[in-house]
């Protein structure tokens, strides 16, 4: 199923994508976090739910909202986790083109969480250094703590896509992630959640991000340095991890700051990140 938040007639909903449009899932549930935490009986409901409603609301008249607009938590992401996009990384701060031996974690705050179309605020006066970043995002299903790693994926709820926007030149002066990825709307989420019954293995998907539509980042989610078994695994072995938990799982090479000359986002910039069989995040830089 192709889960979303959305908004019709001023109205904050939850419900089912399908060719015909969206059904409406809000008498199961009224919000997506809920859903999640009902668990697979609730789920199983909304299947039913999707097959049997006589009619849908087209997408196009309805707004879609970030499949979780307000996590209960920091986004928890991982960094240099393509081989790749961490010696593009390194070589444009003149470090050693050295590959992490551990997940690299740090976190997003909930407040940065974007809306699909929704416009991304550059901010100009505090960096002049944006950059994009697609990534695969999972979102967790229920209660982990010390997983094993062939476990892991049983706890995955489904997959959405992020674009993990970030200030360079902020990440370098602050020397921590956090705050120069966390600006509000710097989170772009979705189109949907993605059940992880329809992506058996999300390591077997192509990732991509258009800048205006020139491909720039074209990788696969196999390359990951870190796998997402491994990640579950090393995060839940010291966090509890919670059902709406959202683990993104960084971003390939193709952004802004490894390029030669340097491309930084500007104005107008249409961002379209797209995961197989999970579509497409579109937004515009502001
Ligand atoms: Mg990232």
């Amino acid at each position: 199923m192709k889960l979303v938040t959305y908004h019709h007639n001023g109205v904050e909903r939850i419900g089912a994508v399908r060719s015909d449009g969206v059904v409406d899932l809000s008498v199961l549930a009224p919000t997506m976090l809920d859903l999640i935490a009902g668990g697979p009986g609730l789920l199983d409901q909304a299947r039913e739910l999707l097959a049997q409603a006589e009619s849908a609301t087209p997408l196009e008249a309805v707004t879609l909202l970030a499949p979780i607009p307000r996590p209960r938590k920091n986004i928890i992401c991982l960094g240099m986790n393509y081989a790749a996009h961490a010696i593009e990384s390194l070589r444009a701060k003149g470090l050693p083109e050295k590959l992490p031996e551990y997940p690299v974690f740090f976190s997003k705050a909930p407040t940065a969480v974007n809306h699909p179309g929704g416009s991304v605020p550059l901010m100009p006066e505090l960096s002049s250094e944006r950059d994009w970043e697609v990534e695969l995002a999972l979102v967790i299903g229920r209660q982990a703590r010390n997983v094993a790693k062939e476990e892991a994926l049983t706890y995955v709820f489904g997959y959405t896509i992020l674009n993990d926007v970030s200030a360079r030149d902020l990440q370098t002066r602050h020397q921590q992630f956090f705050f120069s990825k966390s600006f509000d709307g710097s989170a772009p989420m979705g189109p949907w959640i993605v059940t992880a019954d329809e992506i058996p293995d999300p390591h077997a998907l192509r990732i991509q991000l258009h800048l205006n539509g020139e491909t720039v980042q074209d990788s696969h989610t196999g390359d990951m340095i870190f796998d997402i078994p491994t990640s579950i695994a090393t995060f839940s072995s010291g966090v509890t991890l919670e059902p709406g938990d959202i683990i993104t799982t960084g971003t390939p090479s193709g952004v802004g700051m490894g390029m030669t000359p340097q491309r930084w986002l500007k104005s107008g910039d249409v961002m379209e990140c797209e995961i197989e069989r999970i579509g497409v995040l579109r937004n515009v830089a502001e």
